[in-house]
This record gives structure tokens, sequence and C-alpha cells, in this order.
């Protein structure tokens, strides 16, 4: 029986994994949280989509999917609804900055040329940002490319108002709601309670940020906006979409060779 073709870094030897990296093997590093995702989602739904997409992609591209970083920076009331929330387990930023910076120098001195950053929680961009950067001041003679995909960003208006019959709410409100429902029915539906989505939504979103905030500024069950429209159709649709402009990302940057 063939051995079946392995993606995941903590699965490969290290010659495996040297012989793969040297060959141009794209290393995925998705970036996550542990963060309330309402009464219906699991904490590790934004660490479990770009897992799910990058594993996606990995047979694709020839790619390799590194362990991903699980804790994320803080929940913000008004993108995740906040810290209050039992489960939400946070990083300060710059322990995700030196988090990231730290495993990017070692994945540079292996010799990985070509490296994404897929990302699913969007409190962390600006941190792992700062540690891209850092390694990359630090390791001067390296010469490969990084990216840092956040997957909201690949899906296109048309598709948004499809899915959301032109009411979407904007990617802050959109948290444990329509989108990261849809797409967690699709990858892990056994996660999934729809019984307990609410029809909760923040009615009146401050426009600045406020030290200590209302706790009545955020819904009880940590939903920005209702989920209930969710289906696994629409998470496939999405999936689809996110995993095609994601190859053309890669494509571009990386070159043809990138398929495999
Ligand atoms: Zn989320």
């Amino acid at each position: 029986m063939a051995t079946p073709a392995r993606y995941r870094m903590e699965e490969l030897s290290w010659d495996e994994y040297k012989r793969r990296i040297e060959a141009g093997a794209i290393l995925f590093l998705p970036c996550g949280a542990l963060e309330q995702h309402g009464y219906h989602l699991p904490l590790g739904t934004d660490v479990t989509i770009p897992l799910c997409l990058a594993l996606r992609l990995a047979p694709q591209v020839n790619g390799i999917v590194a362990p991903p970083l699980s804790y994320g920076y803080k929940s913000q009331p008004l993108s995740g609804g906040g810290q209050h929330f039992p489960g939400t387990t946070s990083l300060d930023g710059q322990t995700l900055t030196w988090l990231t910076r730290d495993v990017l120098k070692e994945f540079m001195r292996h010799g990985a040329t070509r490296i994404v950053l897929l990302q699913g929680h969007m409190e962390n961009t600006f941190f792992l940002i700062e540690g891209i950067d850092l390694a990359r001041r630090e390791s001067a003679a390296y010469t490969g490319k990084i990216l840092l995909i956040e997957w909201w960003q690949l899906l296109s208006s048309p598709t948004l108002d499809q899915v959301f019959d032109q009411n979407f709410p904007g990617w802050e409100l959109e948290h444990a709601a329509l989108v990261e429902t849809a797409l967690m029915m699709y990858f892990r539906p056994e996660l999934v309670q729809t019984e307990k989505i609410t029809a909760e939504k923040v009615e009146h979103p401050l426009p600045y940020h406020l030290f200590p905030y209302p706790p009545d500024m955020v819904t009880p069950s940590g939903s920005l906006s209702p989920a209930h429209r969710a289906s696994r159709e629409k998470g496939e649709a999405l999936v689809e979409e996110i995993v095609a402009a994601a190859l053309a990302i890669l494509q571009r940057e990386f070159g043809e060779d990138t398929a495999s």
C-alpha cells in the first residue's frame, strides 16, 4: 500500500522536511485564537478555520502546514466580544509578536523561502506584521518571501451580497456569526451546535474605543450578529472562493511551479 502523502510539519521527519523545503515547499503557519464564539461554536474556531484552509491548500501547492499559533491577541469587544468570557485565553501583544518572530526566524534558518501566515483572528494582524518585520530585520541575508493572508479578505463583494442577502454587517461584527458558522458547518460540522444559535446582535456599536467598556455593549452569547442563516452549502461555496483566491495569490507571488 502506498504511504499517504503527509502535509503536517509535525508528522515529517527532519530529513523529509529538509528535502521538501529545499525543493521550494510553501510553508503555511495558521494563526488563530482561543476565544469565545457564542453558544454554538467552539473556542478554537479562529484557529480551526485557517488550519483547515491550509490543509486544503497544501496538497495543491506542494505545501507543508506548521503547527498553528493557537493563542492570539486579546479579544476586543466589537470584533470578538471582549476578554470577559470564560475560555477566551489571550496573549499580550508583545508575546504574540515575539512568538511570531521566533517561529519565523527558525523557518528562515531552515531555508524556507516561501512562508504564508494564514490568519483567522482579526485582533492578531498587526502583531503578526510586527513579528514578520522583526524577523526580517534580524535576518538581513534572508531572500525569501513571506505572505500574510487574512482569509476573510479573499471573499468578493458579490459573494457577500449573495450570502447576506445585501445585509453584510462588516467583518468586525461578523464574529461567531453567519460566515464563521457556515465555514465550521463545512469543515467541522460535529462541533457546531445549531440549536444554540441565537438571534442576538450588537444594536448600537460605538464608533470609538472605551475603557472600561460598558458590559451591555456586547450580547450575552458573545455572537455579535445572528448566524441562523448559515448552512453547510454556504460554507462550501465560501471555502471554494477562498481556496481559489488563495491559490491565485500563491501562484502570483511564488510562481508557476507552485502547482504540484
Ligand atoms: Zn472568529
